[in-house]
């Protein structure tokens, strides 16, 4: 038979299964050929394949890939802990963004205990089980075979009737419904990395029950890597670094709702800045509309339906109102205020607007998961014609934004889900708009089918940082709801009211989050044009104090940003403060620097430059700020003289 598999065509005898498949393509390595993907669907590679098949075979490097090992390792886990603790009583399992955990009823582990699951683990690995997948006609024969453990009886109950399955590794059985790996010996490396409690189904009205995470790998060097991503991601912590480089703090009075310090508002506001510019290059308007809107809107939005649990909302003169969850329905509202034209489109609408989401209390997470925040929101109205060179334009911001800070990032494309509103035809319309854009633009990118969001196709936007860690920031969503719901009408070139395409978009995505994510990226060491706080001048007895104010007031009155430590610590301490601070430019004034009127520099990278002229120094500094530069232009000039 005839079947597509990677985009190749195989010729393999009928009846044949995913493993043939991956022999005949000679894929051996651990990490190739984990599962395999037939229409959208996630199978195991002991699947029997069919004549005409398009099948992909997935990698460790594929997130579907990753999930199905991650996965089966749970599964490993959990078959270690029985082996050590035969009375625990496993409930779920899952993979999750960086490895995967297993949740146990009846079982109490502490850190020492850590060790003795990987020595298990290592055994069952090394017993290379080939998990073998059983299938249940019914619920009552799943209930047969698990129904003794209250947690699955309780999962198996939830579930539809149909079929229900579990996979056998050894004397370890599981109800699962997989795909899995073919063998558990593809596990190379194995870290559990902490336990903690958790709720059962994350009610706090359940039970407690033992967490264990853990992460696994196809290669050792992988793991390696991983944990000194880890630790040095410790290191990088912005929970850490911002309170103490004086940029925001979080409070117990506003759980979720960062306060922004004036040195973090310095960073702030460039970042305001090179947004707001960069838009007005290219061609947006902006608006700001209210935090508060009535509760009619937001049922006319869809939100009051669909996003009322994550809403705050109340009642002022007996008149429902909540609190903005998105800038969406208050630009909507806007676009309404004026009658359109054909000529005017596009029309881009800019607004960094200030939005609120609950979140649960145990989901807050530093700036990166907050319930206050600022999106850099944009909605585009168009006609058909323009989606093609809407999203290029679009691209190109996102490009622009991103390579300022040094941000590689990459593209995912996301098709109709099954639950979707339109009809084919705006949907074709739509994905192919979006597609063909992405073509022109020719950077490769991923397709996930069936995730776009119900209501339009959607690019997503991941930047990876200094550690190689993901992070989507921006998106950009079709909506074919929207303007409908909001009977939304431009006059066309024909004199006939026709209803505009939306766009929503979003490039830093929340700004706080953002800010945060810049934080662990640059470790703190900001170039110059995001320095909160560039320069500092240090005296090196009382007597400069004087000659340090002349210094200062002739760098700001330049425009840049510098303070002066005249305290009486010696220079040695007054350097290392202003290390610990992270600040670019420390200038050394004492008896020689005030006789020459000049100053003494040292960068952040602790290398003494010498005496400097300061109209020399202040020139170089403003080039570097106007440029926007990573490296400063002293890093390899001068002497390097380390001290
Ligand atoms: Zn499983
Ligand atoms: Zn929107």
């Amino acid at each position: 038979m005839l079947i597509h598999a990677n985009k190749q065509s195989i010729e393999l005898p009928d009846h044949s299964t995913g493993r043939e498949l991956v022999e005949q393509l000679k894929l051996t390595a651990p990490e190739q050929a984990i599962a395999l993907k037939r229409s959208g669907k996630i199978l195991d590679l002991s699947t029997t394949l069919h004549e005409g098949d398009d099948v992909t075979l997935l990698s460790f490097e594929d997130p579907e890939g990753k999930e199905v090992f991650w996965h089966t390792s749970a599964h490993v886990l959990a078959q270690a802990v029985l082996r050590l603790w035969p009375e625990a009583l496993p409930t779920i399992g899952p993979p999750i963004e960086h490895g995967f955990y297993y949740d146990f009823a009846n079982l109490k582990v502490s850190d020492a205990d850590l060790e003795s699951i990987e020595q298990e683990v290592q055994k069952i690995v090394q017993e290379n089980y080939r998990p073998e997948r059983q299938e249940f006609k019914n619920r009552q024969a799943a209930l047969d075979a698990f129904g003794s453990n209250p947690y699955k009886k309780e999962l198996i109950e939830g579930f539809e009737e149909g079929i229900f399955s579990a996979y056998r590794q050894g004397e370890f059985f599981d109800l699962c419904r997989g795909p899995h790996l073919p063998a558990l010996g593809k596990i190379k490396a194995f870290k559990v990395l902490k336990t903690s409690g958790a709720y059962w189904r994350g009610d706090q009205d359940r039970e407690m029950l033992t967490r264990i995470y853990a992460i696994s790998f196809p290669d050792r060097k992988l793991l390696k890597e991983y944990l000194f991503v880890l630790e040095e991601a410790k290191k990088r912590d912005h929970k850490v670094l911002g309170p103490k480089l004086g940029l925001f703090s979080l409070k117990e009075e506003g759980p979720g709702m960062p306060f922004i310090h004036p040195k973090g508002m310095v960073l702030w506001n460039r970042l305001v800045e090179f947004w707001r510019e960069l838009h007005q290059h290219a061609g947006y308007v902006e608006i700001k509309t209210p935090q508060l809107m009535s509760q009619d809107l937001w049922e006319m939005s869809g939100h009051w339906k669909h996003y009322r649990q994550n809403m705050y909302a109340f009642a002022i003169e007996e008149r429902g109102f909540a609190i903005k969850p998105m800038n969406c329905p208050g630009c909507m509202l806007y676009f309404r205020s004026d009658t359109h034209s054909y000529r005017e489109l596009p029309l881009r609408v800019a607004e960094l607007g200030h939005v609120h989401r609950h979140e649960a209390s145990g989901a807050l997470n530093g700036l990166f998961r907050v319930r206050s925040f600022h999106q850099d929101d944009a909605h585009i109205f168009m006609r058909p014609g323009d989606i093609k060179h809407e999203i290029l334009a679009i691209l190109q911001l996102v490009e622009k934004t991103y390579s300022t800070f040094g941000l590689p990032y990459r593209l995912e494309l996301s098709t109709r889900p099954t639950d979707s509103i339109g009809t084919d035809e705006d949907w074709t319309l739509a994905t192919n708009g979006l597609k063909n854009a992405l073509d022109e633009w020719g950077q490769p990118y991923r397709i996930n089918e069936g995730d776009g969001a119900f209501y339009g196709p959607k690019i997503d936007i991941h930047i990876r940082d200094t550690l190689g860690r993901s992070w989507q920031c921006g998106t950009i969503q079709l909506d074919m709801a929207l303007p409908e719901k909001f009977h939304l009408e431009y006059m066309d070139s024909d004199g006939i009211a026709k209803r505009p395409i939306m766009l929503h978009r979003a490039i830093f995505g929340s700004v706080e989050r953002f800010f945060g994510i810049l934080i662990e990226h640059f470790a703190g060491k900001f170039p110059l044009w995001l320095s909160p706080l560039p320069i500092r001048i240090m005296t090196v007895a009382d007597r400069h104090a004087d000659y340090a104010k002349e210094v200062a007031k002739t760098i700001q009155a330049t425009g840049l940003l510098c303070d002066i430590d005249d305290s009486s610590e010696s220079v040695g301490k007054k350097v290392r403060n202003a290390q610990l601070m992270q600040i670019n430019y420390m200038l050394t004034v004492g008896d020689q620097e005030q006789e020459r009127r000049d100053v003494s520099l040292r960068t952040r990278d602790n290398v003494v430059h010498g005496s400097i002229e300061l109209s020399h120094f202040v020139s170089s500094v403003q080039k570097e700020l106007k440029t926007k530069a990573f490296v400063s232009p002293f890093t390899e000039t001068s002497s390097k003289e380390k001290t």
